[in-house]
């Protein structure tokens, strides 16, 4: 069950933002509306310490915790929602 492509985990979590949009912070939900609106992908995987939107090194000191997808990461330099693949 832990077997994810990032394509499906991608979808899911653009589908729990989607869910969660109403109830996001009016900060977050404005950065995601500005994102969909430009029709860029909103969400992007983090590999390897570079965010897949803007293939920059982002802060990794936020991902040490036991599962960086428990918070909300938006990447400082292109602002996109970032996912830690497994
Ligand atoms: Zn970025």
């Amino acid at each position: 069950m832990f077997e994810m492509s990032v394509e499906q985990a991608l979808a899911a979590l653009e589908q729990k933002i989607g869910e969660l949009e109403a109830g996001l912070g009016e900060s977050v939900r404005e950065r995601y509306r500005r994102l969909i609106g430009v029709g860029q992908r909103v969400v992007v995987p983090v590999l390897g310490g570079i965010c897949y939107g803007c293939f920059v090194a982002v802060p990794t000191s936020w991902a040490a915790g036991a599962d960086p997808n428990e918070k909300l990461n938006v990447c400082q330099n292109c602002g996109r929602f970032l996912y830690h693949p497994p």
